[in-house]
């Protein structure tokens, strides 16, 4: 057996344990390690470890000086991994011990809330299926006037990706866009979109800022941008991140936040949790939501992608660690930005960070607040990471769906308010 069998071999043998009976994948002794870097030092050595272990799923990069770095490392790596990553003086301490066990958790909860899941009485404080948001969609979009479910792109594996666009009066001309899902595993995302989308239609008519702003913009509101992924994290893999393109000759899946088209950068292994794809814009979920996103030419005003975990509200640009002077709007992206999170922090007490996305958390390229900014040139182009800030990262219990809704509903009012003020 050469080398390159012998690899193959290993690899096949890695992959098929992580499968249990039911196929679906499991994380059986997989734990997440935190590392916090306290010096530059640490975290240049960190950023180090990152880059060597490519392929490993971090779930949080290495960023700032004092900011928690979250791994999930498999049972047979981990001995390696703690030795690669281990230098005096620096703590390596174990988060999750089982990562299979918070995921049999979740998996209960939802199983005990599906008795009363239907599409007429859909229970906003659960995570859903697909299945389950589909037909939300559509019963709400059909029961509520000025309310309808638009087409906004396609996925590798076929399916249309709706947002529903909530049109209350004839005259608005301005589109605000926001979009939920493109990380799979990242269910708050969804979750949150969705319940601002029934909080903006309750409150038309009775209060004064939603009336204002859905009399004034349309809105078009996407809860599961990827589709593909979204199912397979319910179906099969619970961590999954990318969409399903099955990339000949390596591992499946592309990082739709990776893919979009400004500063787009084509290195990284198929297998990485970040594989920008063979070329920007080659997937189909991107490409089509660009045509679409294009269409609406200056009429766009506002782009959100919606993540988790971590409590950030960062603007452009992404792609660079450097700020780069010429940046005409990045006073206004902030001072925006400032007073939204002051209004999300007044509600719970929870606090978002408030930033330029490359410099104050971690450079990527191709990545969508970048895209909104610098290829469509929408000026208030924000990219979100919602709850939590490590206590249960991407397993947030559903009972922190509510609390999250309530948080940045107060917040996306403060931002139509402007909106409204700025292009009304
Ligand atoms: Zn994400």
């Amino acid at each position: 057996m050469g080398i390159n069998q012998l690899l193959r071999f290993a690899f096949v043998v890695v992959i098929t344990c992580q499968f249990g009976t039911h196929g679906k994948v499991r994380y059986d002794g997989y734990k997440v390690f935190r590392i916090t870097p306290r010096t530059q030092d640490e975290l240049k050595w960190i950023q180090g470890v990152a880059d060597r272990w490519e392929t490993l799923d971090f779930w949080r990069h290495p960023t700032k000086v004092g900011r928690p770095v979250d791994v999930m490392v498999s049972p047979a790596q981990q001995l390696d991994f703690v030795r690669s990553a281990s230098r005096p003086g620096l703590e390596i301490t174990t988060w999750i011990s089982n990562v299979q066990d918070m995921i049999d958790r979740e998996a209960a909860e939802m199983i005990n809330s599906k008795n009363d899941v239907n599409a007429v009485n859909f229970d906003y404080n659960q995570y859903h299926t697909y299945e389950e948001i589909f037909a939300w969609m559509n019963e709400f979009s059909s029961s509520n006037s000025g309310v309808s479910m638009v087409k906004v792109t396609t996925t590798y594996e076929g399916e249309t990706v709706y947002g529903i666009r909530i049109a209350k009066s004839p005259f608005a001309k301005n589109v605000a866009y926001i979009q939920g899902g493109i990380h799979a595993r990242e269910w708050i995302s969804p979750a949150t979109v969705i319940n601002l989308i029934d909080r903006f239609v309750s409150k038309y008519g009775s209060d004064a800022t939603v009336t204002s702003m859905l009399d004034n913009f349309v809105w078009i509101m996407v809860p599961v941008y990827n589709i593909d992924g979204y199912k397979f994290s319910h179906t099969d893999d619970r961590m999954w991140r990318k969409n399903r393109n099955p990339n000949t000759g390596g591992c499946v899946g592309v990082d739709l936040n990776r893919n979009y088209d400004y500063k787009w950068e084509g290195d990284g292994s198929k297998c990485a949790q970040t594989y920008p794809g063979t070329e920007k814009l080659s997937e189909p979920e991107n490409s089509g939501s660009k045509d679409f996103l294009q269409s609406f030419g200056t009429d766009l005003k506002l782009f959100i992608d919606f993540h988790s975990y971590g409590q950030y509200w960062l603007y452009p640009w992404g792609y660079t660690e450097k700020v780069i002077a010429v940046h005409p709007h990045r006073d206004d992206q902030k001072a925006l930005a400032t007073k939204v999170e002051n209004s999300i922090s007044s509600v719970h007490g929870k606090d978002y960070l408030v930033g330029e996305s490359g410099p104050d958390m971690y450079p990527a390229s191709g990545a969508s607040e970048d895209f909104g900014y610098g290829s469509l040139g929408v000026k208030y182009s924000y990219v979100v990471e919602l709850r939590d800030e490590g206590t249960f990262g991407f397993e947030l219990p559903a009972r922190q769906i509510q609390p999250t809704a309530e948080e940045i509903y107060a917040g996306m009012k403060t931002l139509g308010e402007q909106l409204v003020a700025e292009y009304a």
